[in-house]
């Protein structure tokens, strides 16, 4: 968004279908060559980003209400308070990175200082009647431009509107260049109309990702906006879901005890045994015995259509008897070998 003083700037915007972005071009009006604007003032927004940075203008703009109060008792007072309080616009204006709250904000401040300027002392009750309409009617546009509900999901109004604009166009076709580029309106009105077929028509709806906590473009209900981080975790998440589902299916309880029992008294003779590793695989090299003794059980009860119960906790009781004999005979065999040094 660049603005020179004192030049008139229009700009442009081109839908790229294809990799769900816009381009955004604000240049001179009476530069006509479009072959000698220079690259870096081209935007390149993508759908996702335009529809996060219209949620947050959403949600601010009740600040800019507020502000327009405030500016109101200080139309007719002296014009350096009206500015001061005015400079609070560029602070949002220097410290967002999102093209349309820097647009809108800049859009405003601007109106409000014409405005000012358009006071007459002479006629001032009158003037100040019709500036406070005229802003308030802009601020009305700006509150309607910007209902992002009203484009992009179209579940919530069914409306059939004419709208009667000039659209604009300018077409650069070259070897390499197929580009469209429609003079947006002052408020975008025309952009998010042309969005919003396009959102409609790849079905796409309003989501939010339940990981970075942004909005984007997806299919009904989806909660996770596909960045490569939020994607992982997405699928870690859903892994170990499948992992718990799966350890928790009636066939698999006992196992999952077992397996849990064995570590927990491997752990044990290690600390026993002082980690010597003689005595600690005597105990791990009977765990595939146990382990295949329980599975075999599990298999029959699978085979015969049973859900594994009580009988089976008490196959398991027995099976953890017979391992917690097994590992207190070797700790018995360890502290033997090693008397003299205990
Ligand atoms: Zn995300």
């Amino acid at each position: 968004m660049k603005k020179k003083e004192n030049t008139q700037t229009a700009t442009y915007y081109s839908i790229d279908f294809a990799n769900n972005k816009v381009v955004m071009l604000t240049k001179d009006e009476k530069q006509n060559s479009w072959e000698s604007i220079p690259a870096d003032v081209y935007t390149t927004i993508s759908f996702n980003e335009l529809l996060n940075d219209i949620i947050e203008f959403h949600t601010i703009f009740s600040d800019f209400e507020n502000l327009k109060e405030r500016l109101f008792s200080l139309l007719t007072r002296e014009i350096a308070l009206f500015h001061n309080t005015l400079k609070e616009l560029y602070d949002i204006i220097n410290n967002s990175s999102k093209y349309f709250t820097r647009y809108y904000t800049d859009y405003i401040y601007n109106f409000f200082l014409k405005e000012r300027a358009s006071i007459k002392a002479v006629i001032l009750e009158r003037s100040l009647k019709s500036t406070i309409e005229s802003i308030n009617n802009e601020f009305d546009k700006i509150r309607n431009a910007i209902n992002y509900e009203y484009y992009f999901n179209l579940k919530s109004n069914s409306c059939i509107q004419v709208l009667d604009w000039d659209d604009i166009k300018y077409v650069i076709r070259s070897h390499d260049r197929n580009e469209i580029y429609h003079k947006a309106d002052k408020l975008f009105s025309h952009l998010f109309y042309d969005l919003s077929s396009i959102i409609h028509n790849k079905k796409l709806h309003i989501c939010k990702c339940k990981y970075c906590k942004k909005y984007f473009f997806g299919s009904e209900n989806n909660d996770c906006c596909g960045d490569t981080s939020c994607k992982s975790k997405h699928l870690n998440i859903l892994k170990n879901e499948k992992r718990r589902k799966k350890s928790k299916g009636p066939y698999d309880i006992h196992i999952t005890a077992l397996n849990d029992y064995l570590s927990q008294q491997t752990f044990q003779l290690k600390a026993i045994v002082q980690e010597d590793m003689y005595y600690v695989n005597k105990l791990k090299s009977r765990n595939g015995e146990f382990r295949n003794r329980l599975k075999d059980e599990i298999e029959r009860c699978r085979i015969e259509n049973i859900i594994p119960g009580h009988d089976q906790d008490i196959f398991l009781h027995k099976l953890e008897a017979e391992i917690y004999i097994y590992r207190t005979q070797i700790a018995d065999e360890w502290k033997s070998n090693n008397h003299s040094n205990i």
